[in-house]
């Protein structure tokens, strides 16, 4: 098995970011081998890579978000054939055979999903992720890249584009619904499109007057910067679907009064930090909290279909494999407009 090039981290300093080799596994009859183009950098990447709460561990090959072409297919595949356009995201194994697998929801296998990097695969070695000039996977947690879209450009789509597709399908917005969503970053900027393009009415709840512009480029026709009890009450029992973008904790009471009556409010942005609520807010409305996790492979092609016909396209800064530690850095500065992709051409 040949050794491929990577970028590992050693500990939870990002300048312990180094070049490594990796092994992949020997193809299987039924694995997709793939030259990765490009890898996203979402904030998951980071906070394992932290280490929060010593739920991870090191060294580390981060990257869940990639693109790139088929190389090598094993005896069984038939999906796929050398030279396809290929995406794989947060998770590269399952049971096969639990209820959730079955309906496609492998995202929730009781046997626990594999996820593609730092995590054990069923043969006991840790995974390694899109940091790296290659990948095999087995073929059913590989999906299909559409023409139409710009392979850099597909790469966040894996993560932040299912994370914020999957809540807006699952409770049906479409034409009539207002939806507010929170934040306007990666995850904001690519489910203010989904929102739009399903055909909801969106306002974008943000922070700073310099994003206005961007918001409305990207679907939205209510940018609103809420601070005070004046502010919220303006806005009361005005959104069906809230969607909390933003990884911070929030004046929940604040926001769920903006909720319609049955209205849902939905959290994709997670933090650690407990969120806390009166129940009186949503009784008034009898209002849902819910939080949404990442979709199955059958949603996650779904949604690729989706932003190819409609042109949904996560806005990339791009960068080279040596840049990681900076962008990381930017990341938690709130300074990247919208993604960082990494070029994988650079890992030489
Ligand atoms: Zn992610
Ligand atoms: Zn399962």
């Amino acid at each position: 098995m040949p050794k491929i090039k990577a970028l590992q981290a050693d500990h939870s300093e990002f300048n312990s970011f180094h070049h490594t080799t990796i092994v992949r596994r020997a193809l299987r009859a039924d694995d997709v081998a793939i030259d990765i183009k490009y890898c996203g950098i979402c904030h998951s990447d980071i906070a394992q890579v932290e280490g929060i709460d010593g739920m991870f561990k090191h060294p580390i090959v981060p990257g869940h978000e990639i693109t790139g072409i088929v190389s090598a297919i094993g005896t069984d595949v038939e999906d796929f054939k050398v030279g396809d356009r290929v995406g794989v995201g947060c998770f590269i194994d399952s049971c096969g055979k639990c209820r959730y697998c079955l309906a496609g929801q492998e995202q929730f296998c009781e046997q626990g999903t594999v996820a593609v990097f730092n995590t054990p695969d069923y043969d006991g070695k840790i995974t390694e992720g899109g940091y790296s000039q290659s990948v095999v996977v087995k073929a059913h947690f590989v999906l299909h890249i559409p023409d139409s879209l710009n392979l850099a450009e597909a790469a966040p789509l894996l993560c932040a584009g299912i994370t914020t597709y999957n809540p807006l399908v699952r409770y049906q917005i479409g034409k009539g619904s207002k939806v507010a969503i929170i934040g306007l970053g990666g995850l904001g900027h690519i489910a203010v499109q989904f929102a739009n393009k399903l055909g909801a009415e969106v306002t974008v709840l943000g922070h700073s007057e310099r994003k206005r512009a961007e918001a409305e480029k990207f679907g939205a026709t209510g940018y609103e910067i809420l601070r005070d009890d004046t502010d919220f009450d303006r806005f009361a029992g005005q959104f069906d679907f809230i969607l909390n973008t933003a990884a911070v904790k929030l004046n929940l009471d604040h926001y769920l009064k903006l909720l319609t009556v049955n209205g849902i409010f939905c959290f994709v942005g997670l933090t650690m930090a407990a969120q806390q609520f009166n129940l009186f807010s949503l009784f008034s409305k009898q209002g849902t909290i819910t939080v949404s996790n990442v979709g199955g492979l059958p949603m996650t092609q779904a949604m690729l279909n989706f932003a190819a016909a409609h042109q949904v396209r996560p806005q990339i800064e791009m960068i080279g494999i040596d840049d990681v530690p900076t962008a990381y850095q930017r990341i938690i500065d709130s300074d990247v407009h919208y993604r960082f992709v990494i070029d994988m051409d650079t890992l030489k």
